[in-house]
């Protein structure tokens, strides 16, 4: 059946648009290629407790967040502190509350194509299976989003071309430690990284996991490594200052935050029913991606 509105991703940016443009009364089938909801919202599930292994907290600074988020803070899904947001009991709560109904959502496609006939638009996953629509909302990070359009992408984008991301690599252990988490960190050669014990969040199961999202200079020497080999590497270098290392496990993000973003909250084709929204239009991360979405989804609904 054919929607009004197909979205790729279900990330912050993919929930807000089909919160918006649901409640505005148009279809929608979202398409993700991970696992479920939430893109760089994520939590990896783990017997001794998980790990926010994407964003945790972030900021809300703009009155329209805020107020969208209220909702959230009320059922007790997200901690909102002087002015940074948290969900509980771990960082992909608040995407699976925002998550759209079973029939609306496909999880694991992995969309491939997309090709347009007189306004009409197909999708088609890496499985070949096709899915038809009268607009579409991609909501993956730039890069991606330009090679998903290839000859669609328009010509009167030229500052989408310089939006850009720094790659993370995280480390996810628990350990009984010897020493803080900068000590830890600092074992790992993880640079000016964030560490984060996940049991000193809001709501989290106790036990102690830590999380350590290298900075930039830090990941590049692992950009081409094994994970697997990562993560013993990792394991040994802890092991060896005498830690005691229960669970240790790698993950790398190619896009974790925007470098470059790019001004004007979205964008819209010129000649086809296609937009872009995402964080590479700001620099506040899950903020940036809310906003963009928001502009986005006002722009499709005013053009229904
Ligand atoms: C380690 C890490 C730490 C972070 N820390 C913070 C922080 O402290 N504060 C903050 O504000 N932000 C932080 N961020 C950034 C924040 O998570 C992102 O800015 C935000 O979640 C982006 O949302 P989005 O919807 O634009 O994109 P995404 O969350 O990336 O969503 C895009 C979705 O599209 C899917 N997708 C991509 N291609 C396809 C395809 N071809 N077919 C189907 N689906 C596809 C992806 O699987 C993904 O689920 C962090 C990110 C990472 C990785």
């Amino acid at each position: 059946m054919a929607r009004d509105v197909l979205i790729i991703g279900s990330g912050m940016a993919g929930l807000t648009a089909y919160n918006m443009l649901t409640k505005a009364g148009l279809s929608c089938l979202m398409l993700e290629k991970a696992r479920g909801v939430g893109g760089r919202m994520s939590h990896r599930r783990h017997d001794l407790g998980g790990y926010d292994h994407g964003t945790s907290f972030f900021k809300v600074t703009s009155p329209i967040f805020k107020k969208f988020l209220q909702t959230y803070v009320d059922q007790g899904i997200l901690d909102l502190d002087g002015g940074v947001a948290v969900a509980k009991p771990a960082g992909n709560n608040l995407a699976r509350a925002m998550a759209p109904k079973e029939a609306d959502f496909l999880a694991q496609k992995q969309v491939a194509s997309i090709t347009e006939d007189a306004g009409r638009l197909q999708l088609k996953d890496t499985d070949g299976v096709t899915y038809e629509g009268t607009k579409l909302l991609i909501t993956c990070p730039m890069p991606q989003a330009k090679t998903l359009l290839h000859n669609h992408w328009d010509q009167s984008w030229p500052d989408a071309g310089q939006v850009s991301y720094r790659p993370v690599v995280t480390i996810m252990a628990t350990m009984v430690a010897r020493g803080d988490e900068l000590g830890l960190a600092k074992l790992m050669g993880a640079g000016n990284s964030t560490n984060l014990w996940e049991a000193d969040k809001p709501g989290r199961q106790e036990g102690h996991r830590l999380v350590v999202h290298f900075d930039e200079d830090a990941t590049m020497p692992w950009l081409q490594t094994d994970l697997k080999e990562l993560a013993g590497i990792m394991s040994r270098r802890l092991a060896d200052a005498g830690n005691q290392v229960l669970d240790l496990q790698a993950h790398r993000w190619l896009y974790a935050h925007t470098k470059t973003a790019m001004d004007g909250g979205m964008l819209a084709h010129r000649d086809l029913p296609i937009w872009v929204a995402g964080d590479g239009f700001g620099l506040n991360g899950v903020e940036s991606a809310f906003l963009s979405a928001h502009a986005a989804a006002s722009d499709m609904i005013k053009k229904r």
